[in-house]
């Protein structure tokens, strides 16, 4: 019951801080191609044929940019390796000469020397993709990459920018939890610490497209395997002890969550096309309806738009039905009181999730959209 309140509080807390709509955290596709062949946990791998590859052109950026006063914040990357987008750094220079803080996400293959002077100059954060901490295990989830150049560029990176004395950017090192790499969870954490990062991240992977994918997870309806649990404490114990910030997602599922952490209330994605989406799972590059897997069973899914940023601005779009209907399933009173439909597929999961938590997100209201997102359920 406890829990229960404390989420509604949570809830009020984020639709309450709400001022007439806008967003503050723009995350901007700027590529959806990598170098890598075949990362094991990516869609791209599950769907090279459909997958449409393409870099954000100038025009679309120079639109979004003249919707500045609408978000403080914006980071450069979504379903590819930003790296690779030949006027990164110029975008990182005007959207910072506005005000706006930085960020984004890589591989971290592409930070060599003259990249690294280009990330100091320009970014508030930058996160890097590394989740393992044995060379063989990073290779095989990430086929192709080199673990040893990885590692190099996040020494130096950190040595430089302490040389430097700067506090920016900030750098974090993020571990996509999966069941080949958990075990490997407290030594990344000293791994990090020996490479002089600011922060680790270890998120859950939560988008399966393919039944081949399924023995990825380590999300379970059922309480977490006391094992996998014990990983997660010791890699806690390991953060604290090397007074390490790091935030790990919790393998428990959360069934009575109102607003998922991508928070569409706040932030917004641009797709590499300009098409605007609530959030990265919305806004996958590929054509026609998808496939999620939800706890082992293929659910139909689908992209969802607010409109194309060629056509409007970003103010228009916030005034438009397709926006105004999303996010009104956050916040209509029902869905505060968990009284409207679910955010989960009618499947056999679905079934055991309604009977093991009747006042659960199966009660609370989701756009149909998110129909099938583990987000929805705290992943
Ligand atoms: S529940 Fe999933 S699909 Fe819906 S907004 Fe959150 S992350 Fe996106």
């Amino acid at each position: 019951m406890l829990m229960r309140i404390k989420s509604l509080l949570e809830y009020f807390q984020k639709v309450w801080g709400m001022e007439p709509p806008r967003w503050d955290y723009l995350q901007v596709e700027v590529t959806t191609r990598c170098q890598l062949p075949g990362c094991v946990m990516c869609p791209r791998t599950a769907w090279p044929a459909s997958w449409q590859s393409r870099d954000l052109s100038w025009q679309t950026f120079e639109a979004l940019l003249s919707s500045r006063p609408l978000f403080s914040q914006a980071h450069l990357s979504g379903w590819g390796e930003p790296l690779l987008h030949p006027r990164l750094w110029d975008m990182a220079r005007a959207l910072r000469a506005q005000g706006v803080k930085v960020s984004l996400t890589t591989n971290g293959l592409g930070l060599n020397a003259e990249v690294r002077k280009r990330v100091l100059e320009h970014l508030d954060m930058v996160a890097i993709s590394l989740d393992a901490t044995r060379a063989d295990t990073y290779e095989k989830l990430r086929p192709g990459s080199d673990f040893q150049r990885v590692i190099d560029n996040i020494a130096t990176l950190c040595s430089a920018k302490r040389t430097l004395g700067q506090q920016r950017p900030e750098v974090v090192l993020l571990f996509l939890k999966m069941r080949p790499n958990l075990k490997e969870l407290p030594e990344f954490l000293r791994l990090a610490a020996s490479l002089g990062v600011d922060r680790v991240n270890a998120p859950n992977l939560d988008f399966i497209p393919l039944p081949e994918m399924d023995s990825l997870s380590l999300l379970s309806l059922s309480p977490p395997d006391p094992e996998l649990e014990a990983i997660s404490q010791e890699a806690a114990a390991e953060a604290q002890r090397l007074h390490l910030p790091f935030r790990d997602f919790s393998l428990s599922l959360k069934f009575d969550l109102r607003v998922c952490d991508a928070n569409p209330l706040r932030q917004v994605f641009v797709t590499a096309s300009g098409e605007v989406a609530p959030c990265v799972y919305l806004g996958l590059p590929v054509d026609g309806p998808f496939t999620r897997r939800f706890f082992k069973e293929s659910y139909l899914a689908g992209n969802y738009f607010y409109g194309q940023v060629a056509e409007n601005s970003l103010e228009s779009l916030l005034q438009k039905s397709a926006y105004l209907n999303f996010i009104d399933y956050f916040k209509t009173p029902a869905a505060i009181f968990g009284l409207l439909p679910s955010a989960i597929p009618d499947s056999r999961a679905a079934k055991e999730i309604k009977k093991l938590h009747p006042f659960s997100a199966s009660s609370g209201r989701w756009p149909p959209a998110c129909h099938g997102c583990l987000k929805s359920l705290g992943a």
